[in-house]
């Protein structure tokens, strides 16, 4: 893709998602050639096109119709001290300006995929915008490795090999923000250790290959369902481009499974990994998540989909030293997902052995620590609806803290409940 069009389509996901205001924020690209495309000064970020993108060629020299953005000498700056990065991103994204005017950065060790993405993040000092010197001051952060810099009292800023990257970082970095802060109001976070961290990294997902033959029309089906559930997933906030996955029991021994690394909003069929007998489709790297779910498959005949997902608020419960998500508040959130188990974060990359042991008929949904959540049911739509049901209750009950806390239904309240619609 061009880069003009590749800066327009990210900007316009940007302030789709809230990301940015409409005179706020920049982006730039570096080409083989050297030269620099960078989104203009002064212009709607609603309605960005094409033409509206600005070229600096490596000479100095400027084409297009309208001025580079005001914080031109930053990115320049950027891509001089990180010859690596070819691309810049700069927002001033709602939570995580919360952290740059309290002087914080967010520690993404909080979850391993923030880690893995974002890396640790840097702060630079409050400096003019604009000027030569705000440019040395970041510059000064990427230099010493740093791809997610805060700038004090004013925003953060992204280095990517892709521009696609830069999107990425700054979106899982703006989640994990959002976490943070969720968790601060449960009483605070309870981040990893990096020896903890480094488990997650283990491939688990390296099964070995095998030549899959042209999918059934029932594989093809399942395999449109899986994307369009990972769409309606990141829609609905529950998943961002760099987390989550879904998977669907195919028959006795395989089933289909999202794929590791690639953006949640954009897959098609073809990128849905068949795994059969323990073996992967042949050039395809199925979710990490991969062995858990198998267990579970290979464990409970009745489980037709499995479904992980980081949605904010269960996610902040699942990020904080001590918090209970209880659904013992509202009728329809106990009766779907009974209570929640809790898997200790230990316990997460093994075999997958500990997670299938923790799920059951009377508990469909587990909080994984520093993990978000899982949940299975007969069909993914019913694994989808159990995951948006946990959300709205992680949402309810920190709404309900400023107001003085939820109440819990009494015990008799759940037993004549569960007996009246569920027959236990
Ligand atoms: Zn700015």
């Amino acid at each position: 893709m061009h880069p003009s069009e590749q800066i327009v389509r990210v900007m316009s996901r940007i302030y789709a998602k809230g990301m940015t205001t409409t005179s706020g924020g920049n982006l730039s690209l570096l080409d083989a050639e050297g030269d620099l495309w960078i989104t203009p000064s002064r212009v709607d970020k609603g309605t960005l096109t094409v033409d509206d993108v600005v070229r600096v060629r490596r000479d100095g020299s400027v084409d297009g119709k309208h001025k580079p953005s005001s914080e031109f000498p930053f990115h320049l700056a950027i891509l001089k001290a990180r010859p690596d990065l070819r691309a810049v991103v700069h927002a001033h994204v709602p939570a995580l300006s919360a952290f740059a005017v309290t002087r914080r950065v967010p520690d993404t060790l909080v979850l391993p995929q923030a880690r893995f993405v974002c890396g640790p993040v840097a702060s630079s000092p409050y400096v003019l915008p604009g000027s030569d010197a705000l440019g040395e001051a970041i510059a000064a952060q990427f230099l010493r490795g740093a791809d997610c810099v805060a700038m004090e009292n004013h925003g953060f800023v992204f280095g990517g090999t892709t521009l696609q990257q830069g999107f990425e970082r700054m979106e899982t970095l703006e989640y994990t923000a959002r976490l943070i802060v969720g968790a601060e109001t449960l009483g605070g976070c309870a981040p990893l250790s990096e020896a903890e961290y480094a488990e997650s990294r283990r491939p688990n997902n390296l099964l070995p290959e095998f030549t899959a033959s042209t999918p059934s029309a029932r594989e093809q089906e399942l395999r449109r369902q899986l994307c369009a559930f990972a769409l309606r997933g990141y829609e609905q906030g529950m998943m961002i481009a760099t987390e989550g996955s879904l998977s669907v029991r195919l028959d006795a021994g395989s089933a289909l499974f999202t794929p590791s690394g690639k953006d949640r909003s954009t897959l098609t069929p073809e990128d849905i990994v068949l795994v059969r007998d323990g073996r992967r489709e042949a050039g395809k790297l199925p979710s990490r998540a991969c062995l858990n779910h198998l267990a579970i498959y290979r464990a409970h005949p009745w489980v037709g989909a499995v479904f992980n997902a980081l949605p904010p608020h269960t996610t902040a419960f699942s990020i904080a030293r001590s918090a209970h998500l209880t659904t013992r508040i509202i009728p329809e959130s106990h009766i779907l997902l009974r209570d929640v188990g809790v898997l200790p974060y230990a316990q997460q990359y093994g075999d997958g052995a500990a997670v299938a042991a923790a799920v059951s008929t009377s508990q469909p949904v587990l909080l994984f620590r520093n993990n978000g959540a899982i949940t299975v049911g007969g069909s993914v739509l019913e694994a989808f609806d159990r995951m948006e049901v946990l959300e709205n209750t992680a949402k309810v009950l920190l709404a309900a803290k400023p107001l003085g806390g939820a109440l819990a239904i009494d015990d008799q309240g759940i037993a004549t409940m569960t007996k009246a619609f569920l027959g236990v």
